[in-house]
């Protein structure tokens, strides 16, 4: 029997791109391919980038290299956002042999063989992202604890600092039946925890966003998906990534304050705590909304966790409106950050807008934030000392004891000798606020 090819991966960026990235691996292992890691020597190099990085080309750059070293006549291929945005750039660098766009890379597998050498040329098949119009259901299983469902991709909006339209294309969703086989199927193959991901998950089938006293026109909308995902036997935690807040509606919080499978975890896009920045961001609501979304989920839920995106140094961004956000992150009851330093992007509008922030300011106050969002932890971490949760067992540390993470997203110690990855389990929770760390005791 002849020796199967092999492909090796590496992937950068989010949770969908790691989606991708294994359904792609599904595709070529389906196609005869061996799987094997980077360091391995594999005969095809696939690199999944990412754009939202600063440095995105020399992390790009750093894998072509990486890949070359391990296997200097290996074939190269470079997918995901920054093939699309920026094909050309990619096609030049030393050793890629193939630049994949958005519509592209899911048919990796019929342009492989057509690859020929010619150093310095890659070969580009990528085509205009205003023609993606397709959805190709992904998820992520073998790499981690957690599976990544894909259900939603690409973005309608227009948030003046973001390229992720240009990289992803518009709005489109799986159907909700190919959401439950592909939950079906992952819950099949053992795995307890699903993260729902899209780039705006809340949008699945076109969401409706939250208007006063309209109601939702249509179905098939992301509530509907929840509702029968909730009925899949088999799946024991569902975990839904980040949503906007103009479509975290009234009747979704309810929903996953009810529900068995759904866990109390939100992570709700902020991004800055000003009204006058959020409309210089062309985002779709202001502060008052969010904190309502907020107000909503603790009246339900008081042990949710909620995490909050957050950016600083947008231009115009004055030492007064930071400290709205400052302010108002402050007062409301999240859970915790991820704080964002603003950067110039190509092909935005915010790129070109007046009163540019210095960036030694927009360090500092990335630094001021996330001081906040550390103590703002610990708090939610110390209030839930002695509650009991169920925890999900994840990685084996070097001293023998494991980590994981509760429901409502507290990162646990748990030090059981019989424990082991992907069990739940319940244990009680024990705060030492000098290490910073939950214990699991019994
Ligand atoms: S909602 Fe805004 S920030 Fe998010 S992907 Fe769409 S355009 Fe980008």
């Amino acid at each position: 029997m002849a020796t199967p090819r092999t492909v090796a991966f590496h992937t950068l960026g989010c949770k969908l791109n790691f989606s991708e990235t294994s359904s792609i691996r599904r595709m070529f292992e389906e196609g005869g391919y061996q799987a094997v890691d980077f360091s391995d020597g594999a005969d095809i190099y696939i690199i999944n980038t990412c754009s939202v990085t600063d440095f995105a080309d020399r992390k790009c750059r750093y894998e072509v290299r990486r890949a070359m070293k391990y296997a200097p006549e290996a074939k190269v291929v470079v997918i995901g956002c920054y093939a699309q945005l920026k094909p050309k750039e990619i096609a030049e660098i030393p050793g890629v042999d193939l630049v994949l766009g958005a519509k592209e890379k899911f048919n990796i597998l019929s342009y492989i063989d057509d690859i020929s050498h010619t150093p310095g040329k890659g070969w580009i098949k990528a085509g205009e992202i205003n023609e993606v119009n397709t959805f190709i259901g992904s998820y992520s299983i073998g790499d981690r604890t957690r599976s990544f469902l894909k259900v939603q991709d690409g973005c309608d909006y227009k948030c003046s600092f973001c390229t992720i339209p240009q990289a992803r294309g518009k709005s489109r969703s799986d159907t909700i039946e190919n959401v439950i086989k592909n939950a079906t199927e992952i819950a099949d193959s053992g795995i307890k925890e699903i993260v729902l991901t899209g780039i705006n998950l809340g949008d699945f089938g076109n969401g409706t966003e939250i208007i006063e006293g309209l109601k939702p026109q249509k179905e098939g909308l992301f509530i509907d998906l929840i509702r029968e995902l909730d009925k899949v036997e088999g799946i024991e935690r569902i975990r839904i990534s980040s949503i906007e807040p103009n479509l975290l509606t009234d009747e979704i919080i309810s929903f996953v304050a009810e529900s068995k499978r759904f866990l109390p975890h939100f992570h709700i896009p902020l991004q800055s705590g000003s009204d006058n920045i959020l409309k210089a961001m062309r985002r779709r609501y202001k502060r008052s909304l969010y904190a309502s979304r907020i107000r909503k989920i603790r009246e339900l839920m008081p042990h949710a966790s909620i995490g909050v995106d957050v950016i600083v140094g947008f231009p115009g961004e004055t030492e007064e409106a930071f400290m709205d956000t400052f302010d108002f992150l402050h007062e409301i009851e999240v859970s915790y950050f991820h704080v964002f330093t603003y950067s110039e992007r190509n092909n935005t509008w915010a790129a070109g807008m007046d009163n540019p922030v210095d960036m030694g300011i927009r360090k500092e106050r990335n630094k001021r934030l996330r001081i906040l969002s550390e103590k703002k932890r610990n708090l939610f971490y110390q209030n839930h000392s002695g509650d009991v949760r169920t925890i999900l067992v994840e990685d084996k540390l070097e001293d023998g004891a494991y980590t994981g993470y509760t429901d409502n997203y507290i990162k646990v110690r748990v030090p059981f000798a019989e424990a082991k990855p992907n069990q739940l389990i319940e244990a009680k929770l024990n705060y030492d606020s000098a290490e910073g760390i939950t214990y699991a005791v019994v």
